[in-house]
């Protein structure tokens, strides 16, 4: 691995520097063992930024995001800065970050290590081994589709309006990520729509369908309605691989599947950019918990999300998926050995805050190492 990977480090506020700590921490041991070197750069944002330089992202900030192979993102936001409006808030600083790298593919792993499955809301066998990629088209559909809005009509009544539309290259893209990610998993992908009632279902299913044929043979491809989706996540979630879906679907679908892990505490997310000519794509790796004020400060924050944020930027931005392999298991460990911060905390485990969290993975990765 070349020693020029760029990665960039935005703690941001609340609990994101305490959990970031622990991540650069991981980031040292790998330079020390020079499997994996970085040339890190660090920057506010958040709260952060607008205490130093009244905006949540500087210019700066950003330039160095879009330049970096990788940003590693804490969380921003609390109480100090919610008295300010909303569009100098710190939340406008990630927003920013996603719009300016153009952030289109959200990746949510659902994930279940063995020693937390009793923390789903569903029976361990359902989860236990759990490991499923929700992959969400983030800045189309819904949510961006022109006409909207609300408007009276002649006679009074009022009316809503949004609308649902796809472009062919926009369906085409988030495929082509899909298969992608797939290619490093279980080569499985199933594209989820409802081209049973929508035109923008049916050319959803088509244009993955094409993607497929004309690049991904070797990986298998599936099609599910989204309604049978939310039911086959709860009812029997291991039957999935990638699932690759719309910006609508995907948010009610990763969240559904995020709650099958039991704990905010564990879970990573990763926002993917377009592909340069090179094949380099602009991301973000963050966790998805927010700066968690009620327990900032305090050092009991559990890191593990940013780590496994840190893992898949090992992953999926730098190829270094033994590596990403490796935080993995040096996290399954520390809870096999029973290890827990007080958010994922049960009955006859051992509490520890997040400093101990992190010596036990450093502990665990030097192992796995020798
Ligand atoms: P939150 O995720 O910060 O916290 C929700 C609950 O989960 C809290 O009780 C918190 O203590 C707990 N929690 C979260 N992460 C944890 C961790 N790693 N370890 C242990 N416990 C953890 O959500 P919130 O309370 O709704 O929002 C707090 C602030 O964070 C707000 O300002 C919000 O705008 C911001 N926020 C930021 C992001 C982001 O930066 N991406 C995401 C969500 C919320």
């Amino acid at each position: 691995m070349p020693a020029n990977k760029k990665l960039l480090v935005l703690p941001g506020d609340g609990i994101g520097p305490e959990v970031m700590y622990q991540v650069r921490r991981l980031i040292d041991w790998s330079d020390k063992r020079r499997r994996v070197t970085f040339d890190v750069q660090e920057d506010v944002v958040g709260g952060a930024a607008i205490d130093a330089h009244g905006v949540p992202l500087t210019d700066a900030a950003l330039d160095k995001a879009k330049n970096a192979d990788a940003v590693l993102f804490g969380a921003v936001g609390g109480p100090k800065w919610d008295v300010l409006e909303f569009k100098v808030r710190p939340e406008r600083g990630l927003l920013k970050l996603r719009k300016e790298m153009d952030l289109f593919a959200n990746l949510r792993p659902a994930m279940v290590f063995e020693a937390l499955a009793d923390a789903s809301s569903l029976k361990r066998e359902v989860v236990a081994g759990l490991d499923i990629m929700i992959l969400r088209e983030l800045t189309g559909g819904i949510y961006f589709g022109e006409p909207r809005g609300i408007t009276t009509l002649a006679d009074g009544t009022r009316r809503g309006v949004n609308t649902q539309v796809y472009t062919d290259r926009e369906i085409q893209r988030i495929a082509h990520v899909g298969f992608e990610l797939a290619r490093k998993r279980q080569k499985r992908v199933t594209s989820v729509e409802k081209s049973n009632v929508m035109e923008s279902g049916i050319l959803w299913r088509e244009e993955v369908q094409k993607v497929h044929d004309q690049h991904y043979r070797d990986v298998e491809l599936a099609h599910m309605y989204a309604d049978n989706c939310a039911m086959q996540l709860v009812r029997n979630p291991k039957q999935f691989d990638v699932i690759v879906t719309d910006n609508l679907f995907g948010d009610l679908l990763s969240d559904a599947a995020a709650m099958l892990t039991g704990s905010l505490g564990m879970l990573p997310s990763a926002s993917l950019g377009p592909a340069d000519a090179s094949g380099r794509r602009r991301a973000l790796y963050e966790p998805v918990h927010g700066s968690a004020p009620d327990i900032a400060g305090k050092g009991v924050a559990n890191p593990i999300a940013c780590v496994l944020s840190y893992a898949m930027a090992l992953r999926y931005s730098f190829d270094a998926g033994e590596d990403a392999d490796l935080v993995e298991a040096a996290v399954k460990r520390v809870l096999d050995g029973g290890l827990r911060t007080a958010d994922i905390m049960q009955p006859g485990k051992a509490q520890v805050g997040t400093k101990v969290m992190g010596d036990a993975i450093l502990r665990e990765l030097d192992k796995l190492a020798a």
